[in-house]
């Protein structure tokens, strides 16, 4: 019984009171009346719930829908009901009996959808009371829970393959708003769909422009101060850098030349990220510099500009800090710059992330012959990173070593009971007068910062002292990492000297066996590390990609229908747009 166009959108409007589908709701729901697997994927918001209501209400029997949102089931049956479409759930909070009646009113037909946990398939007499029921579609909602890629896994999705076949194997829907393809792949595999066709939309953003701009090194930043002075009515931004120590780089930068900015990283501690999303949210802050781990759940609509000083490291993670510009729906610009080898400082992470894994039974190794020597065999080895480092074969990012760690400590060879760290040593080389005078005036936060250290621990500095950065930072009321920022650059000068903090970690062997017989999924291991670099691949592809960059994106997420977005660098320059294209000719005075 196949519906014509018309008839769903009466069904819609009698039903719903919407005059027209949303992109991709028509063809999702087209696809599930012709008896065919659908994967879709649309944003939040994008209207999925639609697309499994309307054909339930068309097609005989009952539509199962599957939601790992126990707390919402109730709200959305009875939202159902309104719209006078008869719907139950069924899920841990009602009674048996409840449970037994509410399946007894779909077989007669009464309910036409079926919310459901998808734990309720671990309970025998809930199968029980689905024999005799015609099933004639099988919606899985937020069906990312069953991929391990995901960040919502869920086990109990793993039941929903055999779930599907002990229904009948009727038509199956899976729906998510995650675009990446590995998280689509899986969920097609987990749930056994057949050629499913995948009904992707929603995720242009006409509003953004697009923009790749080569730079040699060094000029990077010159670009972004250009950018920012010649722009200045422009409005509030992001910077994306790669590393921590970039961003307060960049945010001096900025400062220095009045141009009120903020720096933000995990480093920091809590009060002082909350300080910074409070200046940037407030406008107080007109950019905020950071690593990508400033932005979840951060709900500014007018943010005009993204600016990515480094290479992201995957398409997915650059639409999302990109897509944090124009929230508002008003013309935004999100610039990437690039230099060729920015792929080194990605390398560099993905090895980081992903040690090798004879660097794994080394480190573990090492960690034995460490523990021989102690006197008392269960006292812990307390060492240093840079020891590990120095002991291995060959040279190693401190990175991989914690890697190293966590995985012997994840697979329960070690434990970590403490961080270790001792305070820093700082004492002045020269008369204090002269190194303020030698720190030269352009830069405006290294002089501040020596003013404020030197007045208020002048004797200290002269002696020389053992000095915790985030005691000093608070009574100089200065950021941290400003702080040692500075003071590394007068021991670059050999203005004072500065050691260090000692950071080390103790480490308690759980498991003794012979190195070589570490049981570790290397196999899994290097997959990932694959997988990582064919990530970064894709992401280098959009930087030298020549057509449009929107619609790069939009391919790589799975939309093959998606247009040249008329305004990015790549459209502009192959004016297939020109009137669209012109507006937007301001970008970099070189
Ligand atoms: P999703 O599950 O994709 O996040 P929902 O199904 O919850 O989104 O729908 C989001 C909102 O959009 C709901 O208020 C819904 O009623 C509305 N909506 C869905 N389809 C349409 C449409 N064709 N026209 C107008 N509004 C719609
Ligand atoms: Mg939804």
């Amino acid at each position: 019984m196949l519906k014509k166009k018309e008839q769903l959108l009466e069904l819609l409007k009698i039903h719903y009171g919407y005059e027209s589908f949303r992109p991709g709701q028509e063809q999702a729901i087209d696809n599930i009346l012709h008896g065919r697997d659908t994967l879709v994927v649309l944003p939040t918001g994008g209207g999925k719930s639609l697309i499994f209501q309307l054909p339930a209400l068309v097609l005989e029997g009952a539509t199962i829908v599957i939601s790992p949102l126990i707390a919402l089931m109730k709200d959305q049956v009875d939202s159902l009901e309104k719209v006078g479409i008869p719907a139950t759930f069924i899920n841990s909070s009602i009674s048996p009996d409840e449970a037994s009646a509410r399946l007894e009113k779909v077989k007669a037909g009464y309910y036409k959808i079926i919310y459901i946990a998808p734990e309720r398939f671990y309970n025998q007499s809930f199968l029980e009371g689905l024999k005799g029921i015609k099933i004639s579609l099988f919606a899985v909602d937020e069906a990312h829970c069953v991929s391990q890629w995901g960040h919502d896994f869920r086990p109990s999705y793993l039941r929903l393959r055999d779930a599907i076949r002990f229904v009948g194997r009727p038509p199956v829907v899976a729906l998510t708003a995650t675009a990446t393809p590995e998280v689509r792949d899986d969920i097609v595999k987990q749930l056994a769909m057949k050629e499913a066709e995948t009904v992707i939309s929603g995720f242009a953003r006409p509003n953004l422009q697009l923009a790749v701009i080569p730079s040699q090194n060094g000029q990077k930043l010159e670009h972004i101060l250009n950018f920012l002075v010649t722009n200045p009515d422009l409005g509030a931004g992001i910077i994306y850098a790669g590393t921590r120590s970039k961003t307060d780089e960049i945010m001096e930068l900025l400062m220095d030349n009045d141009i009120k900015a903020v720096a933000y990283h995990a480093g920091m501690d809590a009060s002082s990220r909350d300080w910074v999303q409070e200046q940037f949210m407030s406008g107080a802050a007109r950019v905020v510099v950071a690593t990508n781990a400033f932005g979840l759940g951060i709900n500014k609509k007018d943010i005009r500009f993204v600016i990515h000083h480094d290479l992201p490291g995957t398409v997915e993670a650059y639409y999302q800090e990109a897509g944090r510009a124009g929230r508002d729906g008003i013309d935004s610009f999100c610039l990437l710059f690039y230099h060729q080898q920015d792929r080194y400082l990605r390398e560099f992470f993905i090895k980081g992330d992903n040690p090798e894994p004879r660097l794994i039974v080394e480190i573990y190794d090492f960690l034995l012959r460490r523990a021989e020597l102690e006197i008392d065999p269960d006292a812990s080895v307390l060492v240093t990173y840079a020891e590990i480092g120095q002991n291995l074969s060959e040279s190693v990012p401190e990175m991989a070593i914690g890697t190293a760690l966590k995985i012997l400590e994840k697979e329960g060879y070690i434990s970590r009971p403490n961080e270790k760290n001792s305070s820093s040593f700082l004492k002045a080389k020269r008369p204090l007068a002269e190194i303020g005078a030698a720190i030269g005036k352009r830069s405006k936060m290294q002089v501040e910062i020596w003013e404020k250290l030197s007045l208020k621990y002048a004797t200290e500095l002269e002696s020389g002292w053992d000095f915790s950065p985030e005691e000093v930072a608070v009574v100089l009321k200065v950021k941290k990492d400003s702080l040692l920022r500075a003071v590394k650059k007068l021991a670059e000068k050999d203005l004072v000297e500065y050691k260090p903090p000692f950071r080390g970690t103790e480490i308690k062997i759980l498991k003794i066996v012979e190195p070589e017989d570490l049981n570790l999924d290397f196999k899994a291991l290097k997959e990932k590390a694959a997988r990582a670099y064919e990530k970064l691949d894709e992401m280098e592809n959009y930087v030298y990609h020549t057509g449009c960059r929107q619609e790069y994106i939009l391919n790589y997420f799975g939309d093959l229908s998606a247009k040249p977005c008329g305004k990015c660098d790549s459209c502009s320059r192959l004016k297939k747009h020109p009137e669209s294209g012109k507006k937007h000719e301001y970008l970099i005075s070189e």
